[in-house]
């Protein structure tokens, strides 16, 4: 059998295994430390948001910025359905209520006008949203621009989860860089990768502070040890952070080659009928952390991502269905929803296929044929 093709997997560069050599030398082996700052400092240099803290995780990064906006038991967070979970659990370990937001169909993000319709709903029944979380999946911007116009005329603050758009923007601002806090991920299967990780950025420096300080169990400034306010242990270790400094100085290039593996599918389905891609809007750059395509099963029998996720597996090649929607898993049985059936149609048609920045042309000429054989079957 021939070696499993990932979705997408880790892909070092040169520095990385120096840096973390480096941190063994000096010591540096704790959650403390020079790579720490500068990663963090290297972060916002490259969002040019002006201040960041790293965490253990996107989604720690996530629940910071749910406490930092006062996100408490039974308050309303409008979170997009069409997401990895990684988004909305933190809503619920604040025990509050997380209402879902379908899509609309030109970036598979959050679709502006059932966000509107939703604060209106609410409002309207004395309940205003405290934030509103939305998500560049895949790489693809959200309408920053429509929802950003929302977010100010009902005051709601937005926390961008750019989990899976770190290197991606709109007009040429950075994705994260548009709402009250944005947040990465440094997971295993992200574009950049510190083994797990996370970020959380911001404009507003009292805030970083205060995530920091929530991050490292929330201890007050005494010689003792003193607790007045409920704490995480959320902080990056200085060897996962020395991995991180090492990939974000080939991010640009991790980018370009997913960029390619995307235009790769793109030649390789031309003049087939039925698949259907997610094109770039006007000013909109993806980073194309995964390629994705939707197949019209209607049209065309043979062309079911269920029968072509089993024939890809079948010759050790990765792929997946497109992310199931929130408001559609049994933990959020009940949870409220706005929208039609977008999100849904995507988790139907949607499969998502081998991304690595680290394919090679072997790893591309053994996909091309697995899919020219199940496209002749
Ligand atoms: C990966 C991911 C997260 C969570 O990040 P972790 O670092 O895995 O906790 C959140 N949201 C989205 C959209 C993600 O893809």
């Amino acid at each position: 059998m021939k070696d499993k093709i990932w979705l997408s997997s880790p892909h070092m560069g040169t520095e990385e295994l120096k840096n973390v050599q480096e941190a063994f030398a000096t010591n540096w082996v704790a959650p403390v430390g020079p790579f720490i700052n500068q990663f963090e400092r290297d972060l916002s240099d490259y969002t040019q948001v002006k201040h960041t803290a790293v965490v253990q995780s996107g989604t720690a990064a996530i629940h910071l910025a749910l406490r930092l906006l006062d996100v408490a038991k039974d308050d309303i967070v409008l979170c997009q359905s069409f997401t990895f979970i990684g988004s909305s659990n933190p809503i619920t370990y604040q025990q509050a209520q997380p209402v879902f937001i379908d899509s609309e169909p030109e970036t598979w993000n959050m679709c502006p006008e059932a966000l509107e319709t939703a604060i209106k709903h609410f409002i309207k029944r004395g309940k205003k949203p405290k934030a509103i979380l939305v998500v560049h999946l895949y790489g693809m911007p959200a309408k920053m621009k429509e929802i950003g116009v929302i977010s100010e005329r009902y005051e709601i603050p937005i926390i961008e989860d750019a989990a899976e758009a770190l290197g991606s923007s709109i007009e040429g601002q950075a994705c994260g860089s548009f709402g009250a806090f944005g947040i990465l991920s440094f997971n295993g299967n992200k574009i950049i990768t510190t083994s797990g990780g996370g970020a959380l950025q911001s404009n507003d420096e009292s805030a970083i502070a205060k995530a920091r300080f929530l991050a490292t169990q929330a201890k007050d400034n005494a010689p003792h040890y003193e607790h007045s306010t409920l704490g995480y242990n959320y902080r990056m270790s200085n060897i996962a952070a020395a991995i991180g400094v090492g990939q974000l100085q080939v991010l640009d290039d991790r980018v370009a080659a997913r960029r390619a593996n995307y235009k790769f599918y793109e030649d390789l389905f031309k003049n087939v009928d039925g698949v259907q891609f997610l094109e770039e809007p006007q000013g909109y750059i993806s980073n194309r952390w995964l390629s994705c395509v939707l197949l019209e099963q209607s049209e065309n029998k043979k062309l079911s991502p269920e029968d072509f996720r089993l024939h890809l597996e079948q010759d050790n090649i990765e792929s997946r269905p497109l992310w199931k929607p929130m408001h559609m898993q049994p933990l959020y049985k009940g949870a409220a929803y706005f929208g039609g059936t977008i999100a849904e149609q995507l988790f139907q048609k949607g499969i998502c296929l081998p991304s690595g920045s680290n394919l090679t042309s072997q790893d591309k000429e053994r996909i091309q044929k697995s899919i020219q054989s199940f496209l002749n079957s």
